[in-house]
């Protein structure tokens, strides 16, 4: 457990937007998911992405055997400039970048081109590690916002254990990097660039499985993409509330379609 300075609030349920009476799929949250070496972990956050309530999610992949007939929109990236071009597509509203992405040049390629890129990005899993110890120069020199979403471990690799508690540690690196870091585990810190903190509790213990953190970057991907105005908290809530529907000894994909009940929870 970790003290809970005055500064900082527990996240509560939040307050969603149901879509406009003339919604159109583009107009209600776009979001990029990166494919990379194992594409399963990305079309894992694609869908969690749909059921968190954005309109229209684009899987990209270098491998065109990657399908399934679901309601994903497969595009084919062969290379770091396929990516490129498609971010530069404005109607994307948040690209997700890292779940199963891998660690070689192919993938280091694919992030230096959504870093490069003005598209709002969650950074996730293998991104984050190639991230390195870099981070802070590259992010910081971002215009459109990142946020991370380290474990602890990964959190670790990129800003060091020095000092402090866990919420002094998040604080820290949020705006040393100018980034929102979503510090994940059995309390989850949310700090923003401004120095604000949340702290989320909400989760349960069966989360502690593989394929959790994927679906929880695809949900950040879609709240992003929709601008609520608390994204990252009601994220983490809603990820919460789906595993807590689902029950116990769980897979990560049976948490996906219960994320959408969670929505209906916040309307
Ligand atoms: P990852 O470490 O990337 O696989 O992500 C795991 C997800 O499960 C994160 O959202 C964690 O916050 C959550 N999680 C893992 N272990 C626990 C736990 N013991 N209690 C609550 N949530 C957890
Ligand atoms: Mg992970």
């Amino acid at each position: 457990d970790i003290a809970c300075p005055d500064s900082t609030r527990t996240i509560a349920r939040p307050r969603l937007t149901p879509p406009a009476r003339d919604a159109h799929k583009y107009r209600r949250g776009m979001v990029a998911v990166v494919a990379g070496a194992m594409p399963g972990a990305a079309h894992l956050a694609a869908r969690a992405t749909l059921h968190a309530g954005a309109g229209y999610v684009l899987l990209a992949s270098g491998d065109p055997q990657h399908r399934s007939p679901d309601a994903l929109v497969r595009r084919k990236i062969a290379d770091a400039d396929d990516l490129a071009e498609l971010l530069a597509d404005a109607r994307i509203g948040a690209a997700v970048i890292g779940p199963g992405l891998g660690s070689g040049n192919h993938a280091r390629a694919l992030l230096d081109a959504a870093l490069a890129s003005d598209r709002p990005l969650i950074i996730d899993g293998d991104a984050l590690t190639l991230l390195g110890e870099d981070a802070v120069r590259r992010l910081s020199t971002r215009d459109a916002r990142s946020w991370l979403t380290p474990h602890e471990g990964e959190f670790v690799r990129l800003f060091g254990d020095g000092g402090g508690n866990k919420i002094d540690r998040t604080r820290q690196a949020a705006q040393r990097a100018g980034a929102t870091i979503v510090h994940k585990g059995p309390d989850t810190v949310i700090a923003d660039p401004d120095g604000n903190v949340h702290i989320a509790d909400t989760g349960t213990s069966w989360l502690s499985t593989a394929g959790t953190g994927d679906v929880l970057a695809g949900i950040c991907g879609a709240r992003m993409a929709c601008g609520d105005e608390s994204a990252a908290d009601a994220a983490i809530w809603l990820h919460a509330r789906a595993a807590r529907l689902t029950g116990a000894a769980f897979m990560a994909d049976d948490i996906v379609a219960p994320i959408a009940s969670a929505v209906a929870e916040c309307l």
